[in-house]
């Protein structure tokens, strides 16, 4: 554990970065401040007919783009602090990625397991209500989306229960990771976990950072250890593996497994669906301690579960080369110090796992324009391209192999151009972070040249929209 607040964490990064640049201190203040927080506590009258005071929170830490955009999370753990510290990340993760959104984070303190589906649907809705009542919610205010304890469900009661009350044409838009059928996108619920291998790839292709860890460049036959096997690390687990990492160990709550050769990921997430838990999977070594986990011997480690999970206190002993944070803040910022004087490399949470902000992105953005992404261009062309390659086939004089023209002709369906824009998205980031690191002779940690990126983007809408000229 750690004892130094997740916000001040937060924004000792941002005070480390801060010193690259070259703005007034006020301006820097303004912005690592976190501009709004909004507490309620309202009743929830439970199956049995008890009722009970439920706490939440919506934070928005910055609105120099509107709207401001964030998860909300279920979870015991949830507090003032903590929807501060997520809100900051989110305004930090939107300026790298190019995602024109403020940050902001939403919380409820529950354990969502506790509660039956009806329960959960009233103190979602009721929830709602107090958001709409105070602002805290609208297309073109502050649009939540999924997060830890959450999922389409969750935003679909939202999204009605906005529409609801609000009677605005572009209502959907209010909240983002709903359901298909309640206007959401293809490739939203992998888009996070999609968005990490996107960026552990990109990270493992360059043969002069793998080299200075020992490490040959590709994905291919890297190890890879994925603590949670929530959404998150469910899906990054499954596109590394798919993109020829292997994957040796899985951490969750009631335990570790291990096996340095690599196991199917699917194989074990049947195991603990029919079992109830990871252990005892054919093959494996079990760990009865999950903080093992985090220690076993491979290549990447994945924390895609919660923040501080890697503190000063275990820090020495993860023998990992490379920390991809799927997770928002697994890393302590003193473990951080730890970990860079060590010559791990961390690709932080910054821009890795910024893919569902930038899905969330394309389905506000589809909301809004009440139209389909491919709808209309798909068929032209098709049409184009499959006359284009007929005229070859008849002047040039070749003739294509059976389907290969059905197969080049095909036009780009929604799904195609979501995942081309996460991918173009994670990979351009990474490069300008990276650049960034370069122009500082390499000497300054990834995290570091992330958030110096964020606070130059968000110093420039300040100055372009006339406030700091
Ligand atoms: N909860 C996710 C995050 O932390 C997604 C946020 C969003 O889509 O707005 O990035």
């Amino acid at each position: 554990m750690t004892n130094v607040p997740f916000f001040a964490q937060v924004n000792s990064h941002f005070d480390r970065a801060a010193k690259f640049t070259d703005h007034r201190p006020g301006l820097l203040r303004q912005i690592k401040t976190c501009n709004q927080v909004f507490h309620t506590t309202f009743p929830l009258q439970r199956d049995d007919g008890s009722i009970e005071s439920v706490e939440g929170w919506r934070a928005v830490h910055s609105s120099h783009k509107l709207p401001s955009k964030g998860g909300i999370r279920f979870t015991t753990k949830a507090s003032e602090d903590e929807v501060m510290a997520l809100a900051a990340l989110m305004t930090y993760k939107c300026a790298i990625v190019n995602v024109p959104f403020g940050g902001a984070k939403g919380a409820v303190k529950i354990d969502p397991h506790n509660y039956s589906e009806p329960e959960l649907e009233r103190l979602t809705r009721r929830y709602t209500f107090e958001l709409t009542q105070k602002r805290f919610i609208g297309p073109g205010i502050d649009v939540p989306a999924p997060d830890y304890g959450t999922g389409p469900r969750e935003m679909a009661w939202i999204a009605d229960t906005y529409e609801a009350v609000a009677h605005e044409l572009d209502a959907i838009g209010c909240v983002t990771g709903k359901p298909l059928a309640q206007g959401g996108i293809r490739g939203r619920v992998e888009a996070t976990g999609r968005g990490v291998f996107f960026g552990i790839r990109e990270a493992c292709d360059c043969a002069e950072d793998m080299k200075k860890l020992g490490l040959s460049p590709g994905l291919e036959g890297k190890t890879v250890v994925v603590q949670g096997l929530g959404n998150v690390g469910y899906h990054a687990a499954k596109f590394l593996q798919d993109g020829g990492a292997v994957i040796v160990g899985v951490t969750e709550y009631e335990g570790a497994v291990y096996n340095p050769k690599g196991f199917d990921i699917e194989a074990l997430v049947a195991h603990r669906e029919d079992s109830g838990s990871l252990l005892g999977f054919a093959g494996a070594q079990d760990l009865a301690a999950r903080e093992e986990g985090l220690e076993l011997e491979c290549d990447i480690l994945v924390p895609a579960a919660l923040e501080n999970q890697i503190t000063v206190e275990n820090a020495p002993r993860v023998k990992a080369k490379i920390i991809g944070e799927a997770a928002n803040g697994p890393v302590t910022s003193d473990a951080d110090k730890v970990l860079n004087e060590r010559g791990v490399m961390i690709i932080p949470d910054a821009f890795l796992n910024a893919g569902g902000v930038t899905v969330s992105y394309f389905e506000w953005v589809k909301n809004l324009s009440h139209l389909r992404f491919g709808r209309l261009g798909r068929r032209f062309d098709m049409r184009m391209r499959t006359t284009l390659l007929q005229t070859v086939e008849e002047h040039v004089g070749v003739e294509f192999p059976p389907g290969t023209i059905e197969d080049v002709a095909q036009g780009a369906q929604e799904e195609d151009l979501v995942n081309s824009g996460l991918e173009d998205t994670i990979i351009e980031a990474f490069n300008e972070v990276r650049d960034i690191k370069m122009r500082h002779d390499g000497q300054m940690d990834m995290r570091t040249a992330a958030f110096v990126c964020a606070i130059e983007k968000v110093a420039l809408t300040y100055r372009e929209r006339g406030i700091f000229p």
